[in-house]
This record gives structure tokens, C-alpha cells and sequence, in this order.
């Protein structure tokens, strides 16, 4: 079978020609059929009732004047059995019991219908009467929105109730009539109930598919988004979004007229602790580490991400060089409070990190690159005055020569 053939495109759906899908399945469609049958029923019920007006009316106009009341009289509780279906479905709390009560209400209306006629006198009158039986099956198998199994169950067994009772009070059935029109239109009943059953079925079969298929779609991009975003072994935001935002909170800022501070934090001696330690160890310490940076991470703009290699950086939109200092100092602290042995960390004997931080306010001048580069270098320094420690970058003044007296 080629791909193109139609045939191998073809999906097999499990037990829907037999009216059961697989157990779980099947409890899925069950509950959803029900929902669906009480809403459309909360409006048929109406219809049906006029329908049932409309036959009551043409009937009694039709029937000779001797049997207008019994006819009446019994006829009657076939709208009383519509009413109360009807009313039933507008309660909600009811809705779980829909096919329960509608089947019930269906299989006492066509009982009934079925029984009326072995009660009548005279043809008019008795062929009058099957033609009720007509409508009550019409509307049992295609109206109430009971399944299959249920219709047929509530049309038979009425059926046969009905004719029981005629049989046993009444004057019998004429099975000649009974023929042209109960057996009849039940059958065609059935077929039509069968067969939009099976629709119904495969339609929500497909829904359903393309359900799963579109969360399946939605959690495969979602996750792929994620990982786009994170770095795999501290789970913070990855350098790539760190550039991202950096870009983006730089022109916030612009816009804001807000200053902008970036801090690069390096964990110190960091070789010597693999070396020493191992490298499994020293990426539990980076997770250690990243899980401790996550809580300096405090409004909505603010970022801590993973840089690359041991170093992290954070970005905090709208902090002035007070703020990043306090920051960085309480960041230096933190980390000490950790207290992760690091045997071949000669001052602190202890893993510490030094902080480099840099604050520029993006509308006067400068660009972002330029303010990671001062993080950069005030990282530097932070490394140069001997680690566990922290530096804010100060831009130098400028140095302008001045020639002296003697010109030199
Ligand atoms: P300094 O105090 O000057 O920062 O010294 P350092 O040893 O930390 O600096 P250096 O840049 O020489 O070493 C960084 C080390 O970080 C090198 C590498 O083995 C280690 N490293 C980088 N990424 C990872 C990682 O994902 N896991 C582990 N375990 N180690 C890493
Ligand atoms: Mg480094
Ligand atoms: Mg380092």
C-alpha cells in the first residue's frame, strides 16, 4: 500500500461499529453524550411537546365523538410524561441522570401509545391511534437523544408492555396495523439511531484526536521554548536570554530614563575546587550557587542567569549605584553563609564568589555592551583586591594634561 494510497490514511477507530470504544474511552464519549443529549433535549422537549399539541388537537378533531374521551383520558399522560422529561432536563443537577429518566419517560410513552389502540372502538379510532405510535417511536429514536442500546430498549420493551397490557385488559392488538406502523418505524428507527450513533461517535473520536495532538503540539513547544531559555544545570535563564533582556531592559530604561545595573559574579578558585574535588562535585556547587542567586531575584524586570562556565550575571532594571552596592555586598555574604568547603581556597577555605557590578542610566550615553564590559572590569578589580569580595566600576575621570609653566 503506497502513502498516497487513501486507504493507508484510513484511521481504525476501535469498537465504534459495535457502539463501545475501549473502557476508558467509552466512559469519555458516555459522559459527553449525556451533556450533549440534555442540552439539545432542554429545547427538543419543547418542540416535542408542541409536536405532541399539534397530534392531540388533529386526532381529537379526527376521532369519532364516542371515543374522544377515553382516548383523551389516556392519551393525556403521554404529554404529562414529556412535560415532566422536559422539566427534569432544565434541572442541571439532574443532567448525570438524563439517560436514566428520559430513558424511562420514552419507554412509558411508547407503552402507552402501544396499549391505547386495544382500548378504542371502531377502525377510524383504532388506525387514529397507531398513528400516535408512529410519532412516539419517530420521537424516541430521533429526538430525546437517548443511545442506541437505550432507544432500543425503551421502544421494544414499551412495545411489547404495551401490547402485553392490551392483550391482557384491552381488546389485543391488531398486528396488521401494529406491523405497518410499530414494527416499521421501528426498525427504520433503529437504522437512523444506529447510524447516527455511529457518527457521532466517530466525531468525537476525531475531535478528541486532534485535542491530544493539539496539547501534545502545545507541551512540545512549550518545553522547547524552555529549554531555549534555560541553562540545563542550574535551571537559570540561559546567556542567550540574558542577552535578550539585557537588550530589552536597556531600552526600558531609555525610555524610563532609569538607571540599569548588570553584576557578573565569578565563583573564586573554581579550577581548584574541580580539580580537587571533581567536576560532579563542582557542578552540584554551581547548583548550590545558582539556587542561592535565584532569591536576588525580586521584581519583575530583574534576571539572574547562568553567564558560562562559573560565572553568573544579574540584572536588576531601575537600580541606582546604592542599590547594586548593597546587593552585591549582601550577594558576597550569602554565599559565605553557604559555607561550601573548598579546601584550596587559600583565604576563606570556603567556595566564595567575587562580584563585579556596573550602573548606567542607558539615556545618557553609552551602550549596553559598554556596561557589561565595566561589570567586566569591575569583576576584575573585585578579583584583584583578592576575591570574596565586590567592586562597583567607576568610570575614570578623564586626565587632561596641563602644560606647566616651563612647558613640560
Ligand atoms: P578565579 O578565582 O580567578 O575565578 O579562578 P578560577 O579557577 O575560578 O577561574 P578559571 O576561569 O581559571 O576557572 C574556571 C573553571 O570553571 C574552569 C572549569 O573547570 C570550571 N567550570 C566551568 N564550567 C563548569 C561546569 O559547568 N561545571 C564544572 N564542574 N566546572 C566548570
Ligand atoms: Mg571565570
Ligand atoms: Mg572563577
Amino acid at each position: 500500500m503506497s502513502d498516497t494510497d487513501p486507504r493507508s490514511r484510513r484511521v481504525v477507530v476501535p469498537g465504534v461499529r459495535w457502539l463501545r470504544f475501549p473502557r476508558r474511552l467509552e466512559a469519555e464519549y458516555r459522559e459527553f453524550q449525556c451533556q450533549e443529549a440534555v442540552e439539545g433535549f432542554r429545547v427538543n422537549a419543547f418542540y416535542i411537546l408542541l409536536l405532541y399539541i399539534l397530534l392531540i388537537t388533529g386526532i381529537y378533531a379526527l376521532a369519532p365523538e364516542a371515543v374522544r374521551g377515553r382516548w383523551l383520558a389516556t392519551y393525556i399522560w403521554v404529554g404529562v410524561i414529556v412535560l415532566a422529561a422536559g422539566g427534569m432536563a432544565q434541572i442541571r443537577a439532574l443532567d448525570r441522570y438524563f439517560p436514566l429518566y428520559a430513558g424511562i419517560g420514552s419507554f412509558l410513552a411508547v407503552a402507552l401509545s402501544m396499549a391505547i389502540p386495544g382500548f378504542l372502538d371502531g377502525t377510524v379510532a383504532i388506525q387514529l391511534a397507531h398513528v400516535s405510535v408512529i410519532y412516539a417511536l419517530v420521537i424516541v429514536y430521533a429526538m430525546v437523544g437517548l443511545r442506541f442500546p437505550v432507544a432500543m430498549l425503551a421502544c421494544w420493551g414499551g412495545g411489547l408492555v404495551g401490547w402485553l397490557v392490551a392483550e391482557a385488559v384491552g381488546q389485543g392488538v391488531d398486528w396488521q396495523m401494529a406491523h405497518r406502523t410499530y414494527t416499521g418505524v421501528s426498525l427504520l428507527g433503529m437504522f437512523l439511531c444506529y447510524t447516527s450513533e455511529v457518527r457521532e461517535r466517530l466525531l468525537f473520536f476525531n475531535q478528541r484526536q486532534l485535542l491530544r495532538q493539539q496539547q501534545r503540539t502545545q507541551a512540545l513547544a512549550q518545553r522547547l521554548h524552555r529549554l531555549s531559555r534555560e541553562d540545563s544545570l542550574t535551571a537559570l535563564a540561559n546567556r542567550r536570554f540574558f542577552d535578550e533582556a539585557l537588550d530589552r531592559e536597556w531600552r526600558r530604561c531609555q525610555r524610563d530614563g532609569q538607571p540599569l545595573t548588570v553584576m557578573l559574579v565569578d565563583v573564586d578558585y573554581f579550577k581548584d575546587y574541580n580539580d580537587h574535588y571533581g567536576h560532579l562535585k563542582g557542578d552540584q556547587c554551581l547548583q548550590l550557587l545558582a539556587g542561592e542567586l535565584r532569591r536576588y531575584s525580586r521584581r519583575g524586570g530583574d534576571l539572574v542567569a547562568r553567564f558560562g562556565g562559573e560565572e553568573f550575571v544579574m540584572l536588576y532594571p531601575g537600580s541606582d549605584e546604592s542599590e547594586a552596592e548593597q546587593l552585591a555586598s549582601r550577594l558576597c555574604r550569602s554565599v559565605r553563609s553557604l559555607a561550601i568547603p573548598h579546601a584550596l581556597n587559600p583565604q576563606a577555605g570556603e567556595v566564595t564568589v567575587s562580584v563585579g557590578a556596573a550602573v548606567m542610566t542607558p539615556g545618557k550615553g553609552g551602550t549596553a555592551e559598554q556596561l557589561l564590559d565595566a561589570a567586566d572590569r569591575a569583576l576584575y578589580q573585585a578579583k584583584q583586591g583578592g576575591r570574596d569580595n565586590w567592586r562597583l566600576y567607576k568610570p575614570q575621570p578623564r586626565v587632561r594634561l596641563v602644560k606647566d609653566d616651563k612647558g613640560g
